[in-house]
């Protein structure tokens, strides 16, 4: 493993380590329950085709009451969920940029958003910059520990074990 990866990894180790994955996992439920212990509303937008134009999949803006994350929806379900965790990403490390190539659009977009409210606007373009490997690197890290946590989800052991050997289990006796 490359030492630059490593070192990506330890930063988002804290960051994972303090995540409470809901169960089932998905990236909204994850946004809810993220809202809920920052108490700060997080709201999930469809990406308007005028920003995906830009280049973006996935913005995230923030004012100065809540949190908007904009993901592409014309593209699969997998890679939604994967647009939405990351920009939870540079949520989770604090990630700080007011990228101006967004803010015109996006304050169109949402005429009640002045830009003056406007605290954080990172747009999803490349991966160049530490904060977009950060980002990119979280997220992929909390698909991974979901998968492991919902692969492990106990649930009517018996029945499952039954089903496996073909015999039925009652499992309410
Ligand atoms: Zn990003």
């Amino acid at each position: 493993m490359p030492y630059r990866y490593l070192r990506l990894r330890q930063r988002c180790l804290p960051l994972l380590n303090q995540i409470d994955f809901p169960r089932p996992f998905s990236a909204h439920a994850l946004c809810r329950t993220i809202a809920s212990q920052r108490g700060r509303q997080i709201h999930l937008h469809p990406l308007p085709p005028e920003a995906s134009s830009t280049g973006a999949c996935g913005v995230l803006l923030a004012t100065a009451t809540a949190d908007h994350i904009f993901y592409e929806s014309q593209t699969s379900h997998v890679h939604q969920e994967h647009i939405v965790l990351h920009e939870l990403g540079h949520l989770l490390f604090n990630h700080h940029r007011v990228d101006a190539r967004y803010t015109a659009v996006m304050g169109d977009l949402l005429p009640d958003l002045s830009d003056s409210l406007v605290t954080r606007l990172l747009g999803r373009t490349n991966y160049t910059t530490r904060q977009e490997q950060e980002a990119e690197t979280l997220a992929s890290l909390i698909r991974t520990s979901a998968d492991r946590a919902n692969r492990y989800q106990p649930r009517s052991v018996t029945g499952k074990l039954g089903a496996a050997l073909g015999i039925e289990t009652s499992e309410d006796e």
